[in-house]
C-alpha cells in the first residue's frame, strides 16, 4: 500500500474489489470444485475472442491458488466441442501461418460435402500442406494451443469427440435418456421446436457420416439407438439432406444435444466455474442449470457473464475481414499488454482496435509504473491493478517476483527504432532516461522487444510514429535566426536533454529569434524529415542518434 494515501484523500481498495476474486469467492462459499471450464465450437477462425474464457479462466485460477480455504489444486480445462457438426461453409479461414484466407469455389464445394458431420471428421482444407493438421477440429485446436503456450496458460485442452469415444459421456447419455420425460420437459420450456417425441441424442449415421437428429427407439440396456438418417435442420438455419439409412447406433457413437453437451461436461469434469458470452446467457445456461439438477442430479458451475468485446468498433467477422488473433495481436504488444486486457472488467463492453493500440499499452505501462512505485496510481482503479492484479498480468517465465521490467513509452519506442541496430537503439533509450545506466540483460531485451514491438506497429499502420529520416541534410535554404535557433537546439541536445526539455527548447530557441513557433516546428519537420509536420518533435529528436541529430542541426 502506497504511503500516499491521504493525499488522495481516498480509501484503500480492497482486494476483493477484482472480479476474479469475487469469482473465486462465490467457487468457494458455495462449495465448487476449483475447476474452470470453457469451451468453443471449432466454427469458423479462431480468434481472439476465444481468449476471453481462456484469459478470464486464468485469472479465476490463479485467483482460486491464493485462496486456503480451497483443497484441492485449482485447475483449468478448455473443450473444444469438435463433435459438433459443419453447420455452413465459411468464406474465410486461417491459413496455417495465421492469415486469414479465401477459399475459392473449389475448395468451398469440397468443403460443402462435408456438411453435417462432425468437425473431427471433416478434412481440413490445409491437409495437404506439410506439417498441417488433417481434420478441420485439429486444425482449429492447434491455433488454439499454440497460443495458450504463447501466453503461458496452463490449460487442459479437451477434445469432446474424444470423451464420447472413451465412454466418458456414457453415464450423461444413459441418465438424458432414462429420464426422458423430465427432459423433455425441460427442453419444452427451452426450445419451442423440440417436438413431444424429443430425444437427446443425436447418433452419426454409420453410412453417411453426418450428425441426424430422428432417433426412432431407445435401448437402454444395451446402450444402443436405433435411427433413421433423415434430413437435418442446423442451427435452424441449414438443411442437409440424410441419406436415409436406418441403423443402430452406440451412446459413443453420436452427440448429445448442445443443451445436454454442456451440463455434461460439467458433470463428467467436475466443473464448478464458468465464464461464457451473453450468447449462452440468454440461451443454453437457464436450460443448462435445469438439466444439471433435475437431469444429471448436479449442482451447475457458477457463472460468470462476460461482454464481448468490439474490434474497430465492429462485431468481429471473419468474413468481413475483421479479425484479430493471438499471434497478431502478439506483433504488437507484450504478452502482459494483452493479459491486461483480459484482466479488465468483463462486464464491460470494449473496443479492441490495434490501430490505437498504444492507448492500451500506455494504460498497462501507468498500472506497471505504479506497482513498481515509478509513478503513482492516477486513481483507485489503477490502484487496484498495480497492487492485487499486476502480478497475474506476467507470464511466470517472466519470473515477476525477480525482474522489473524496462518498457520505454510505446510511440517513444517506435521512433527509436529508427535505427536498425540493437546497440544504436539501447544507446538512444539510455541516453532520452529509458534504460537504467546498468541495465540487466533481461532489461535489455524488454526494452529492444519494446522497440520492435511498436515499431511494427507503426510501420504496419503508416502512422506518423513510422518516422523516416532523409539520409542527407535536405537542400532547403533556411533563414539566418531560423539556423541561429537550430544552433541552439543542437546545444541543448548535445548537452544530453530530455525528450520533454528538448520539447520545451525547440519553442524558447524560436521566441528568442522571434520566429513563428509553428513555422519553426515545420522547419524542424522539413530537415529532419522532408517534410511539413510529424511526430512531437523534443521525442523524435531525442529518438534519433544524438551526433547524428546534433549534426544535421547545425549543418541546416
Ligand atoms: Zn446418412
Amino acid at each position: 500500500m502506497s504511503s500516499d494515501d491521504d493525499a488522495h484523500n481516498s480509501e484503500p481498495t480492497s482486494t476483493s474489489d477484482f472480479w476474479a476474486d469475487e469469482a473465486a469467492r462465490r467457487v468457494a462459499e458455495n462449495d465448487r470444485p476449483p475447476v474452470v471450464k470453457g469451451g468453443v465450437s471449432p466454427s469458423g477462425v479462431p480468434h481472439i475472442g476465444n481468449f476471453n474464457e481462456v484469459l478470464r479462466g486464468a485469472f479465476v485460477v490463479r485467483a482460486l491458488e491464493r485462496r486456503d480455504d480451497i483443497e484441492d489444486e485449482p485447475r483449468q480445462v478448455f473443450t473444444s466441442d469438435d463433435r459438433d457438426p459443419l453447420r455452413r461453409v465459411p468464406d474465410t479461414v486461417l491459413s496455417p501461418e495465421g492469415e486469414l484466407v479465401e477459399l475459392d469455389a473449389e475448395e468451398r464445394d469440397e468443403l460443402s460435402e462435408h456438411l453435417g458431420k462432425p468437425y473431427v471428421d471433416v478434412p481440413s482444407p490445409f491437409a495437404d500442406t506439410a506439417g498441417a493438421a488433417d481434420t478441420w477440429a485439429e486444425h482449429f485446436a492447434s491455433f488454439l494451443r499454440e497460443d495458450a503456450e504463447r501466453l503461458e496458460v496452463p490449460v487442459e485442452f479437451v477434445s469432446n469427440d474424444e470423451m464420447y469415444r472413451a465412454g466418458d459421456f456414457d453415464e450423461a447419455v444413459r441418465t438424458a435418456l432414462s429420464k426422458l420425460e423430465t427432459s423433455r420437459d425441460v427442453i419444452a420450456r427451452h426450445q419451442r421446436t423440440a417436438g413431444e417425441d424429443y430425444v437427446p441424442f443425436m447418433p452419426i449415421c454409420a453410412e453417411c457420416g453426418r450428425i441426424t437428429p430422428t432417433v426412432t427407439s431407445v435401448n437402454i440396456e444395451d446402450e444402443t439407438v436405433d435411427y433413421v438418417c433423415d434430413d437435418a435442420e442446423l442451427a435452424g438455419e441449414y438443411t442437409v439432406e440424410g441419406c436415409g439409412h436406418r441403423g443402430t447406433a452406440t451412446f459413443r457413437e453420436g452427440k448429445l444435444p448442445w443443451r445436454f453437451e454442456w451440463p455434461a461436461q460439467w458433470w463428467t469434469l467436475n466443473i464448478g466455474f464458468e465464464p461464457f458470452g451473453k450468447d449462452h446467457a440468454e440461451g443454453s445456461w437457464e436450460s443448462g442449470v435445469e438439466i444439471a439438477e433435475q437431469v444429471y442430479g448436479i449442482e451447475p458451475p457458477e457463472p460468470l457473464v462476460y461482454e464481448f468485446f468490439l474490434v474497430d468498433g465492429e462485431k468481429m467477422s471473419a468474413s468481413a475481414g475483421n479479425v484479430y488473433t493471438v499471434s497478431g495481436v502478439l506483433r504488437y504488444v507484450e504478452p502482459s499488454v494483452l493479459r491486461y486486457f483480459f484482466a479488465l472488467d468483463p462486464k464491460k463492453q470494449r473496443d479492441l482496435s490495434l490501430a490505437d493500440i498504444h492507448h492500451l499499452v500506455n494504460d498497462f505501462d501507468r498500472v506497471e509504473d505504479a506497482h513498481y512505485g515509478r509513478e503513482e496510481a492516477a486513481d483507485e482503479t489503477e490502484r487496484l491493478y498495480a497492487e492485487r492484479v499486476y502480478e497475474d498480468l506476467r507470464a511466470p517465465s517472466d519470473n515477476p517476483t525477480e525482474h522489473e521490467p524496462v518498457r520505454p513509452p510505446y510511440t517513444f519506442a517506435a521512433m527509436v527504432g529508427v535505427a536498425e541496430d540493437d546497440e544504436a537503439r539501447l544507446a538512444t533509450l539510455r541516453r532520452s532516461g529509458h534504460l537504467p545506466d546498468d541495465p540487466t540483460e533481461a532489461q535489455k531485451r524488454d526494452a529492444l522487444r519494446r522497440v520492435e514491438l511498436a515499431r511494427n506497429w507503426a510501420l504496419d499502420y503508416e502512422n506518423q510514429y513510422a518516422v523516416r529520416v532523409l539520409d542527407e541534410t535536405p537542400d532547403v535554404s533556411f533563414d539566418e535566426e531560423t539556423r541561429a535557433a537550430f544552433g541552439e537546439l543542437a546545444d541543448v541536445v548535445e548537452s544530453g536533454a530530455s525528450p520533454d526539455e528538448i520539447q520545451n527548447a525547440v519553442f524558447e530557441s524560436a521566441r528568442e529569434h522571434d520566429l513563428d513557433v509553428g513555422g519553426f516546428f515545420s522547419d524542424g519537420y522539413q530537415l529532419f524529415l522532408g517534410q511539413e509536420s510529424g511526430p512531437k518533435l523534443g521525442p523524435l529528436l531525442a529518438a534519433l542518434d544524438r551526433d547524428f541529430v546534433v549534426e544535421r542541426l547545425r549543418d541546416a
